[in-house]
């Protein structure tokens, strides 16, 4: 049965019908060591009382080895009905004219706060000293920004007429063979950005909120992100945050409260790697947040274990995905970290309500990767690991959930 909504939540029935794309490259070996996992996690958490029946829709390569467009519009109509996928990586055409079936993905079913938690597992190999000092939680505005497509090449009739008329109406002193990108930004889509990310803060008990930014230099857009975020979380969550500047100038206490702060981009980055404890839930555009999510997912191991939810809290679609792409070099080859679509699964289960099954993959692929049973990327940087393929990795985290 599909899920429905009523009342502004989503009604999961036991028996729950859950689309899944597959994707292209490495996903198809991801996928199905990842189904393996979560039917596992489902049987062991619920005893066969609930189920999920998986349904495949079409998108990417396979789409259009069937004779699809790359993303069908009776997939984008699926997962509306459905309101929630997962889908394995899909590459990207180059040079076709169609910018990104992910970026059409969020933007179609207009999923604008892609949700990226980024914490350490016990024994992942990591670059830095303390990778368990990290547990944030990214917001990225997923609609906007300089995503919106709105470019033009250099020497293009668009880009010239766009310079003259930048200089000559509006007074500035553009080259002429200047390529232009054009960067909106909106009250709306910042403030349900943010909006999302209290709300996320107060339901998980959550220290506090850092909108980054890079005001300083891009006042009327990154600084209005600042701005729009301190008047959402003062006007409609005032009993529940304290502000840093309210802390510092007054004393205010912030004990009980979620603290709010905000702080530029690139201080941001230094923060991470320098003070990661210090930090917990992250608002911040939607460039900031796609540099900032792969830095920290290195941080504490790298993409093979990153998992990622777009998500409309108002509308429930939400299409839950790994960070990394379709690495196509290692497609086929049973190699790849399945770990980054199995976390993502654990964040759809916890997003339809199903903690028990998130919590029982989490802990089973902690215990794999502890008792060094894993694949070719944690191997090479783990000393006496064992070397598991993709389906295998998948296999041994099966088994640590039946016998947990
Ligand atoms: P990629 O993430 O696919 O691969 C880069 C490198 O990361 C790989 O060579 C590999 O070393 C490592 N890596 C990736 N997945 C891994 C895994 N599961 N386990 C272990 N290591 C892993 O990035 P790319 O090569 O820049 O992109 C390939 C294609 O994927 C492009 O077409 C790109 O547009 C697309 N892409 C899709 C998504 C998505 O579906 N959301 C995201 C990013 C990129």
């Amino acid at each position: 049965m599909k899920i429905s909504m009523q009342s502004g939540q989503l009604v999961v029935p036991d028996s729950v019908d859950i689309p899944f794309i597959e994707g292209d490259g490495t996903g198809p070996d991801i996928w199905s060591a990842s189904r393996v996992v979560f039917d596992a996690a489902v049987k062991k958490a619920f005893g066969g009382r609930k189920k999920v029946n998986w349904v495949e829709l079409l998108a990417g390569e396979k789409a259009v080895a069937n004779g699809k467009e790359l993303l069908p519009s009776e997939t984008l109509e699926q997962i509306k009905s459905h309101f929630v996928a997962i889908k394995g990586p899909l590459t990207t055409p180059v040079g076709t004219g169609f910018r990104s079936i992910n970026v059409t993905l969020r933007q179609e079913l207009d999923l604008y706060a892609c949700v990226r938690p980024v914490k350490w597992f016990k024994g992942v190999p990591a670059p830095v000293k303390s990778p368990q000092d990290v547990n944030i939680v990214i917001f990225r505005e997923n609609t906007e920004d300089v995503y919106a497509g709105l470019e033009w090449q250099s020497g293009s009739e668009k880009a010239q007429k766009l310079v003259s008329f930048l200089n000559g109406e509006l007074g500035c002193k553009l080259a002429s063979d200047a390529a232009i990108g054009i960067k909106p930004m909106t009250k709306r889509n910042s403030q349900r950005l943010v909006r999302a990310a209290l709300k996320y803060a107060v339901a998980n008990k959550r220290r506090s909120v850092t909108l980054v930014h890079k005001g300083n230099i891009m006042k009327y857009t990154e600084g209005a992100f600042k701005d729009w975020g301190y008047s959402v979380a003062t006007s409609e969550f005032g009993g529940e945050i304290v502000t840093e500047s309210a802390v510092v100038a007054s004393g205010a206490s912030s004990a009980g409260k979620i603290l709010i702060n905000d702080r530029i981009a690139d201080n941001m980055f230094q923060q991470m790697l320098l003070r990661p404890s210090e930090y917990d839930v992250i608002a911040t555009p939607n460039l900031n947040g796609d540099y900032l999510s792969d830095a920290a997912a290195a941080q504490v191991g790298g993409l093979g274990i990153a998992p990622g939810g777009n998500i409309n809290y108002e509308t429930g679609f939400a299409v839950f995905e790994a960070t990394h792409g379709s690495a196509p070099k290692y497609a086929g080859q049973d190699k790849v970290n399945p770990g980054s679509v199995i976390l993502s699964g654990a964040m759809l289960f916890e997003y339809l309500g199903w903690s028990s099954v998130a919590k029982l993959i989490e802990s089973a692929m902690e215990e794999a990767i502890v008792s060094k049973k894993v694949t070719y990327d944690f191997h090479r940087q783990i000393e006496g690991a064992t070397l598991l393929k993709c389906s295998e990795f998948a296999g041994e985290i099966a088994n640590n959930v039946e016998k947990s």
